[in-house]
This record gives C-alpha cells, structure tokens and sequence, in this order.
C-alpha cells in the first residue's frame, strides 16, 4: 500500500515493454473535491484503489474497484448518516488515446486521480437515507418519527381540500 500524499500516478514502464503482462495494485490518496448535494469525502479521508493494471497493445487496461468513506445527511429525519462506497472501475491508457473513450497515457505513467474522481462522484449518494425505512420528520410538528410518535394527523391532507374547510368553517 502506498503511502497517502504520493498521488495516485503509476510507472507502468515494464508492462508497456510486454503486452500480456499484468501486476496488481492497492493505492490510496487524498482527492480533493469529492463533493455532491447530499454527501461529501470528509475532508482527510483517503480514497482506495485495488486494481489489477494489464498491458495490452500500446496501451494498459485498468480494473478493479475503489472504495472511499463519505458523510451526509438522511434526507427524511436530518441525522448525519456515513458510510463507505465502493465503485468498480474500468479504463483503457493508451498511447494515442480515442477522445471521450481512453486515457492518454503520461509517458510511461498512468494518472488515476481523475479515475478515481469519477468513480466515487458517480457512487456518491444524492439524497441518502439513514436506512431504507427511516420514517423521516412529521412534517407539522418536526418530531422524528423514529423515536417518537407525535398526536398529528398522520392522513396528508391535499392544501387545496384543506382550503375548502377553512370557507366552512367561516
Ligand atoms: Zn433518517
Ligand atoms: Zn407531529
């Protein structure tokens, strides 16, 4: 495992001299930014990388998974919830990469920063919930319905029906 702080580029040297061959990495780093509404990568928390790096024909195929720690908060009852993700990833580096489909290699290095960005971007959880069932806030009084039931109404009332009864009323 290599140390955090070292980046995450990767001399790939004596698998460009052999197309077939193929060794196995663990990495992990701090990659900054890793953000989205609803849940971030605290700040200090190091992205992994378990990949297996295999030579193809002037290029390296890049597999395996990356697994990262993130925080946010259920999105029904506000407590923070965290949790680890983990992403598969799969990337082609080539010498003369195709635009939108591999990676340009960086001599005979390989950069997994942006691998590993867009990986766990993609994985991180818009709109957590503490667990799939959490039962959220009442809506009128605020009370956690997971630890307390509260006297509401618990039947959601249509604002325009609610409306009606009001000129009843008056
Ligand atoms: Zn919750
Ligand atoms: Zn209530």
């Amino acid at each position: 495992m290599r140390a955090a702080g070292g980046g995450l580029t990767v001399g790939v040297a004596d698998l460009l001299r052999r197309p077939g061959q193929w060794r196995e990495e663990s990495l992990e780093a701090l990659v900054d930014g890793l953000r989205v509404t609803g849940s971030e990568v605290p700040e200090g928390a190091p992205v992994h990388l378990d990949l297996r790096l295999e030579s193809v024909n002037e290029g390296v195929v890049v597999k395996g998974t990356t697994a990262a720690p993130w925080v946010g908060e259920c999105r029904r009852c506000l407590r923070p919830v965290e949790a680890t993700l983990t992403a598969p990833i799969l990337e082609v580096f080539e010498i003369s990469p195709t635009e939108g489909e591999t990676r340009s290699l960086l001599g005979t290095s390989i950069d997994l920063e942006p691998v590993a960005r867009e990986a766990v971007l993609l994985e991180l959880p818009l709109a957590p919930l503490c667990r799939d069932d959490c039962a959220g806030l009442c809506p009128q009084c605020g009370t956690d319905r997971n630890s307390t039931d509260c006297a509401c109404p618990t039947d959601d009332v249509d604002p325009r029906w609610a409306g009606l009864n009001d000129l009843r009323f008056e």
